[in-house]
C-alpha cells in the first residue's frame, strides 16, 4: 500500500504539467514544510490535491481559462495543522454550552465573557467550562476566581469554571445545586478531601485535586441535548478550523458522535479529519483475562476508512491502574500491575495492532519500555508505529530505547496552561536531538488549551500561556512546525496524504495574518488564521 501511494505521488508530479489547476494561490510566502523546508510563492490546486508549488511565474503558466485565482497579498501559508491527540468527539457533548477561555489572556476579558453569558442565560441555567485554561494565563491579574466574585456576577445562575483537570471554581448557586453545604457532610460522589472548606466548615467554592475531583463536578453538569449535538459538533469544528487545525488523532471515538461526522463526510461538508484511537482499558486482572480474546478482532476495523475518517490504533490506555495521574510528579508501577499491562500489550503486538498509549512519568515510561522489550523478540513491534503519548518526563536514554524499538513519540505539553505545576517539561531539545519521529499535540480540550499557536510558542520559547517562562528546553520554529504538521502525519498514518504542501498531497492549508517565521517568538500565540482550507475548499475565512 505504501509503494502504490508513493507511485501515485510520483505519477501526479509527472503529469502535473499536463493538468490544469482549478485554483491558484499567488503572491504568498508558502512554508511548504517539505523535506527541505522550502519556501514557495504560489500554489496550484486541482480537485482536493496540490498540483504544484513554485514561483508566481511558474504557477501562473499552469493556469487555464477556468482557473480561479486568489491573491495572498504576501501572506504566509502553512500546511493544515494536525493535533495528534485531542479528545475532540468527547467535547461535542458540551462544546455548545461551554464558556471557553482557551487563548484568553486577560482576566478582565474572561469576566466580560462571563457577564455576557449570564445576561443571555435563563435564571437557574448552568454556566460552565470544562478545562482548557488556568488563571495563571491572565496577564492583567493572574488571580483565581472567588466565590463572592462569582456570586456578584451570577446571582441567579450556578457557575462552574474548571481549570484544566486541577480545580473547579463554583459560586453559591452551584454549591447548592451540587449538594455541597456548610454544616453537612460532603456528597458521597465527590473525591474525599476534594471539597475545600474554611475553618468554620463552610465550602470555599473550590473543588480540587486531580481528574477524579473535577469529574465529580462535571458529571452533574447538563450536557448538550441530543437534538443539538450536531450544532455543537459544527461549532466545535468551526473553532478548530478557526484555530488552523484540520486533522486530529482522537482518543475515544464514540459511535453516535462519529455518525455526525460520517453524515457530513457523505454530504461532502466535513472539514475536520478524524483518526480514531479506540479501545477500552482493563481495570483489573479479571478484566484483563476477559479482554484478551477481544483484541485480535479489533484489527479488522482499522484502516477501513479514508483520509477523512478512519480508525488507526488501540489506546489511549491499556491497564488503567498504570494510567499516570495528571498532576503526579512520580509514579511507582508495581510488578503485578505491569504483568497485566504486558499481557494486553503482548496481545496487541501479536494481533499486529498499532498502539497509542498514555505514558507520562519517568518511571512509568521505563516500566512500559521494559515490558515492550520483553514482548518485542516474540512479536516485533517495529512496523506497528507504537506511540507513547504525552511523555512530559521522557529522557534521552528512554528516547534511544523507543527509537531502537521503532516507536514514535506524541508530545503534549500540558505545561502550556499547567506550567505552574510542571516545571521544565517536556524536554523538547532532547526529544528533537534524539532523532525520533515525534509529533506535537495538545491533549485538549480539558487537560490543555487546544490552540496550536499557543503550543508552538511554548515549544519555541518555553513560555506558558500568559508569558511566564516555565521550560528551559526549547526548539526552533521550523522544528516545532514540522512536529505539528509533517511528522504528525506519521502518527495518524497519513504521511502520504497530509502534513506538507507538496504536489500530490491533499490541499489542507492555513493562511496566516502574520509571518510565523519572522515575527518575535513571543507573538507566535497571537497569530490568527485568516483562511483555512480543507481538501481544496475554504473551511474558514475572515471576511
Ligand atoms: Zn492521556
Amino acid at each position: 500500500m505504501r509503494i502504490s501511494a508513493a507511485l501515485a505521488l510520483l505519477l501526479t508530479a509527472l503529469t502535473a504539467s499536463a493538468q490544469v489547476p482549478d485554483l491558484i494561490l499567488m503572491n504568498g510566502k508558502v512554508i511548504t514544510v517539505d523535506d527541505r523546508f522550502s519556501i514557495a510563492q504560489a500554489i496550484a490546486i486541482q480537485g482536493d490535491r496540490f498540483l504544484a508549488t513554485g514561483s508566481n511565474e511558474q504557477i501562473a503558466r499552469l493556469a487555464g481559462p477556468g482557473t480561479r485565482r486568489l491573491d495572498l497579498h504576501g501572506r504566509t501559508v502553512i500546511p493544515g495543522l494536525i493535533d495528534d491527540h485531542i479528545h475532540l468527539l468527547r467535547a461535542v457533548s458540551t462544546w455548545k454550552r461551554e464558556l471557553r477561555f482557551d487563548g484568553v489572556y486577560s482576566r478582565a476579558q474572561a469576566i466580560d465573557m462571563l457577564r455576557a453569558r449570564v445576561k443571555a442565560a435563563q435564571p437557574g441555567e448552568w454556566i460552565y467550562n470544562l478545562g482548557g485554561w488556568m488563571h495563571q494565563q491572565f496577564k492583567d491579574n493572574p488571580e483565581p476566581f472567588t466565590l463572592e466574585e462569582l456570586d456578584r456576577i451570577a446571582p441567579a445562575n450556578p457557575v462552574a469554571l474548571q481549570e484544566s483537570y486541577y480545580q473547579v471554581f463554583l459560586n453559591g448557586r452551584a454549591l447548592h445545586a451540587l449538594g455541597i453545604e456548610a454544616n453537612a457532610p460532603d456528597p458521597p460522589d465527590f473525591l474525599k478531601g476534594s471539597i475545600q472548606r474554611n475553618a468554620a466548615g463552610a465550602p470555599t467554592g473550590i473543588v480540587k485535586s486531580d481528574i477524579s475531583a473535577t469529574r465529580a463536578v462535571a458529571n452533574h453538569l447538563p450536557k448538550v441535548p441530543a437534538g443539538e449535538l450536531e450544532a455543537s459538533a459544527a461549532a466545535l469544528v468551526k473553532d478548530m478550523n478557526r484555530a488552523g487545525l484540520t486533522s486530529f488523532g482522537v482518543p475515544g471515538c464514540d459511535t453516535a458522535t462519529l455518525d455526525i461526522f460520517q453524515k457530513w463526510h457523505a454530504a461532502g461538508t466535513l472539514t475536520a479529519r478524524i483518526f480514531c484511537i479506540d479501545g477500552t482499558a482493563a481495570a483489573s486482572p479479571d478484566q484483563v483475562a476477559a479482554m484478551i480474546d477481544q483484541i485480535a478482532p479489533l484489527r479488522a476495523r482499522l484502516f477501513q476508512g479514508d483520509s477523512f475518517i478512519d480508525h488507526i490504533s488501540f489506546g489511549e490506555s491499556v491497564y488503567s491502574p498504570l494510567h499516570d495521574p495528571m498532576f503526579a510528579l512520580k509514579s511507582d508501577p508495581r510488578p503485578d500491575q505491569l504483568e497485566q499491562w504486558r499481557k494486553i500489550a503482548r496481545e496487541i503486538a501479536k494481533a499486529g495492532l498499532p498502539l497509542h498509549v498514555h505514558a507520562e512519568l519517568h518511571d512509568t515510561i521505563n516500566a512500559f519500555l521494559d515490558q515492550i522489550e520483553v514482548i518485542n523478540p516474540e512479536y516485533p513491534i517495529h512496523n506497528l508505529r507504537w506511540v507513547f503519548a504525552h511523555l512530559n518526563q521522557v529522557d534521552a536514554s528512554q528516547l534511544e530505547r523507543m527509537k531502537k524499538l521503532g516507536m514514535y513519540a506524541a508530545v503534549h505539553p500540558w505545561a502550556v496552561i499547567n506550567g505552574a505545576f510542571m516545571p521544565d517539561m517536556p524536554p523538547f531539545k532532547t526529544i528533537q536531538e534524539s532523532g525520533i519521529t515525534w509529533g506535537l499535540g495538545s491533549d485538549g480540550t480539558a487537560a490543555n488549551d487546544y490552540a496550536p499557536f499557543n503550543t508552538l510558542q511554548f515549544a519555541v520559547t518555553g513560555q506558558m500561556a500568559g508569558g511566564a517562562k516555565v521550560n528551559r528546553q526549547t526548539i526552533s520554529r521550523e522544528d516545532a512546525l514540522i512536529a505539528h504538521t509533517r511528522k504528525n502525519a506519521y502518527i495518524i498514518f497519513q504521511e502520504n496524504n497530509l502534513g506538507s504542501i507538496q504536489p500530490g498531497k491533499i490541499a489542507d492549508l492555513v493562511v496566516l495574518d502574520r509571518d510565523y517565521l519572522t515575527i518575535p517568538a513571543t507573538q507566535i500565540h497571537d497569530i490568527k488564521p485568516v483562511m483555512t482550507m480543507v481538501g481544496g475548499r475554504i473551511a474558514y475565512e475572515i471576511r
